[in-house]
């Protein structure tokens, strides 16, 4: 893991409400009430910080954590390792034996993960549990339907390993009104049907809250765990987790008609004040936030920022390191005194920033970049 930038020498930083994550996790049991809950925490728990999520999530009692790869696993296992550890994806023959040693949970996605996972435990003589993935409509990993039948109905392969859960997951849940979640839940059931007694788990976040996974044993939530958008258009109860922010580098006068930033991509409409912030491309403001002078930005216009209590647009293409604010109509007074800019947080939702950039909130939460200083609340 990567040291934390001191907040002296950081020009963005980004502050994570653990606590938040908690209640949020809390709130998801209200929709299925008779499932547990585990807890997506790939990608460094969605750009929100793995160890301190997983922490505090274990500390309130969850027990199941998904991550993405075999490297995020052992770091889950060993910051809760009390807790089931499911790794989505990255299994190999020659790092099998690493997951082995760790106490991993493999996802296996493909008949050859299964025959894989199954000649490691027998060369090692050491059953260890697994989890087996069925597609049931996304077509990006997991056993094929056919294939889980024949898995399911050959006896000797079968029993090569041992399944504690059988998963898939939902490729439209987040649109409640897609016609692929009902086919995809009515083959989930009977994929569950090929391995009776095995736990199952189908729900994402939108799932969860749309009250898919009910009669399942574990339901799978990111997205929401972390105060972003899982079902369009609603916050479905979560509550915001993070806020970023970037420093306010430079105040300076543009006469009317002078270009701001690269290609002069901006050109001022009238004798403007801009300030430049130390947040860009690779921070996480994605260059399709730039005000102008980029391909999507024929689409809608760019992202606004809140400074102080004032609304205030990216103008002009957003650089690596910094981009420009038009200012013009913030009073000079709390120009002087602003120190820093919220690109979202507590006024501006993660998915309306994300939305600007033409993007989706788990982009925007996963592309903050390392040079932020972090910060944790109630941790
Ligand atoms: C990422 C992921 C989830 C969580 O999805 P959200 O939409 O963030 O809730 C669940 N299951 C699988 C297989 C995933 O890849």
């Amino acid at each position: 893991m990567t040291a934390n930038v001191p907040e002296l020498i950081a020009t963005s930083r980004l502050t994570v409400d653990v606590g938040a994550i908690v209640r949020n996790w809390q709130r998801l049991h209200a929709f299925v009430p008779r499932s547990a809950v585990a807890a997506v925490v790939k990608a460094d728990a969605y750009g929100m910080g793995l160890e301190k999520t997983v922490v505090a999530l274990a500390g309130a009692g969850c027990a199941h954590f998904f991550v993405a790869t075999p490297d995020e696993g052992l770091q889950a296992r060993k910051t809760a390792p009390g807790a089931e550890v499911f790794v989505l994806a990255g299994l190999t023959r020659a790092n099998a034996p690493i997951y082995q040693e760790a106490g991993l949970i493999p996802v296996l996605n493909s008949l050859e993960d299964i025959v894989c996972w199954a000649e490691r435990c027998r060369e090692t003589g050491n059953r260890r549990p697994c989890a087996l993935h069925v597609d049931t409509g996304m077509n990006r990993l997991g056993l094929t339907l056919d294939e889980a039948k024949t898995h399911a109905g050959d006896e000797k392969q079968r029993h090569s390993i041992t399944p504690i859960l059988i998963m898939s997951h939902l490729a439209c849940a987040d649109d409640p009104g897609d016609a692929l979640t009902g086919g995809q839940v009515s083959r989930f059931e009977m994929v569950r049907a090929l391995f009776p007694g095995t736990p199952a788990s189908l729900a994402n976040s939108a799932g969860t809250i749309s009250g898919i996974g009910k009669g399942m044993e574990l339901a799978r939530p990111g997205i929401a765990l972390y105060g972003a958008q899982a079902v369009n258009g609603t916050l479905s109860g979560m509550e915001p987790v993070a806020q970023f922010e970037a420093r306010i580098l430079q105040v300076r006068q543009v006469e009317k008609g002078e270009g701001v930033g690269y290609g002069a991509a901006f050109a001022a409409q009238r004798d403007s004040v801009i300030a430049t912030i130390g947040a860009g491309y690779a921070d996480g403001i994605l260059r399709s936030a730039s005000g102008s002078g980029v391909p999507l930005r024929q689409l809608s216009g760019g992202a606004e920022v809140w400074l102080a209590g004032y609304m205030v647009p990216i103008v002009g293409r957003v650089s690596m390191d910094s981009c420009a604010l038009d200012v013009s109509n913030v009073p000079q007074a709390v120009l002087e005194k602003a120190e820093w800019v919220e690109l979202f947080g507590h006024h501006i939702a993660v998915d309306a920033f994300a939305a600007a950039a033409g993007t989706i909130g788990y982009e925007a939460l996963t592309g903050i970049g390392r040079r932020a200083n972090r910060k944790y609340l109630n941790d």
